[in-house]
C-alpha cells in the first residue's frame, strides 16, 4: 500500500512551523520553521511549502492548523478558519481557511489555537498520554491553555482564554500588570513579559533564590486551582519559557498544596512540565490533521 501523508502548520506569533508526516507512524518527513512576517507573504509561504512537498510526491490528505489567537474556532460560526482581534499588527481578519482552500481544493482542513493544537499533541504522544481530561497552559511571553474533556477540546462562543483569568492577589503586590486589557489578569501579572516588567530584568536571568520565584509560584498555584475546580482534569501541563527554570514546577506544586488546603485528594503527578517540548504544537496539528478522515 502507497504510505499516505498529513500536513500540519503551527502558526506562531513569531515563527511559523511547517510538517509534513507519514499518516501511519506519524513519522516527520518534511519540516521547515520560518519567520512570521505579515498574513499575505507569510500564508503564501506556508502554502509554497505544501506545493513543493507535493511535486516531490508528499501530497496530503488533510491539513491541521494550530494558530496564534483569538481566533474562531468554532466551524458554526461565520468567523471560522480566521484571526480575530488580535493586537498583532495587521493579522486582524486574516483568513487561514480561506487561503488554504483556495489553494487546496476540497482538501480536509482542521483549525484550532496553538495551544489546543499543543494540548492535543501532550495527549497523544507526551505528558497527559492516555487521559481523557487534562488542561495544557504555556507560560512565555504570555500565558495561554486548551482543556481537553472526555476526550474533546473545550470550544464554545470563542476557545478557553486562561491567561486572562483573574487571580486573587497577593498581598503587599502593587505592580499594575501588563495586559493591555485587564492589566491584572494571570497574564498580566505571571507571562515572562509581566516578570521582566515587575522586576527589571528577564526570567531566564534572574537567579533560583529572587523573592521573583516565590511570587510566580504563589500566582500560578492560584491559577491551577482555579483550573481544577472549573474543569476537575486528572493533570495539568505546565510548559513555555518560563517553566525552564527548573526549581519552579515543585514550588508551584508545594504553592499548590497550601493554597487547596486538602479539599483535593490530586496525585503526585498532578502538575507536571511538557514530555514533547517545542514539538507539542506541530505533533497536534498533525494529529488534527489525521482527525479528519
Ligand atoms: P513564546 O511565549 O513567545 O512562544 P516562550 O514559550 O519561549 O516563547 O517564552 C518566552 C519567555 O520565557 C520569555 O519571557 C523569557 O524571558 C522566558 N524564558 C526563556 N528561557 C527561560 C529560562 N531558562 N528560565 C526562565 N524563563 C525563561
Ligand atoms: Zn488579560
Amino acid at each position: 500500500m502507497m504510505p499516505s501523508y498529513l500536513g500540519g502548520i503551527e502558526a506562531g506569533g513569531t515563527k511559523f512551523v511547517c510538517a509534513v508526516s507519514e499518516r501511519e507512524s506519524g513519522e516527520i518527513i518534511l519540516e521547515e520553521r520560518f519567520p512570521t512576517t505579515d498574513p499575505i507573504s507569510t500564508l503564501a509561504k506556508a502554502a509554497g511549502f505544501f506545493k513543493d512537498a507535493s511535486s516531490q510526491g508528499y501530497i496530503i490528505e488533510a491539513l491541521g492548523i494550530g494558530t496564534f489567537g483569538p481566533a474562531g474556532v468554532n466551524i458554526s460560526q461565520s468567523n471560522y478558519g480566521k484571526i480575530l482581534a488580535t493586537p498583532k499588527q495587521g493579522w486582524e481578519g486574516a483568513d487561514f481557511l480561506g487561503t488554504f482552500r483556495k489553494s487546496f481544493i476540497d482538501l480536509p482542513i482542521a483549525f484550532d489555537t496553538d495551544v489546543n493544537a499543543a494540548a492535543i499533541g501532550e495527549g497523544s504522544n507526551g505528558a497527559a498520554k492516555g487521559l481523557d481530561s487534562y488542561v495544557y497552559i504555556t507560560i512565555g511571553t504570555g500565558i495561554g491553555g486548551g482543556a481537553v474533556i472526555n476526550g474533546q477540546l473545550i470550544k464554545g462562543l470563542l476557545h478557553p482564554e486562561i491567561g486572562h483569568i483573574s487571580v486573587r492577589r497577593e498581598g503587599g503586590d502593587e505592580f499594575a500588570g501588563v495586559c493591555p486589557f485587564h492589566k491584572d489578569c494571570i497574564e498580566g501579572l505571571a507571562s515572562g513579559t509581566a516578570i521582566n516588567e515587575r522586576w527589571g530584568i528577564s526570567a531566564e536571568e534572574l537567579r533560583e533564590d529572587h523573592p521573583a520565584w516565590k511570587l510566580e509560584a504563589k500566582y500560578l498555584a492560584s491559577l491551577c486551582q482555579t483550573l481544577t475546580a472549573t474543569f476537575s482534569p486528572e493533570r495539568i501541563i505546565l510548559g513555555g519559557g518560563v517553566m525552564q527554570q527548573e526549581p519552579l514546577l515543585e514550588m508551584i506544586q508545594q504553592e499548590f498544596k497550601t493554597l487547596t488546603n486538602g479539599y483535593w485528594q490530586t496525585p503526585k503527578n498532578y502538575l507536571v512540565t511538557p514530555e514533547l517540548g517545542n514539538q507539542a504544537g506541530i505533533t497536534g496539528c498533525l494529529k488534527l490533521a489525521a482527525s479528519l478522515s
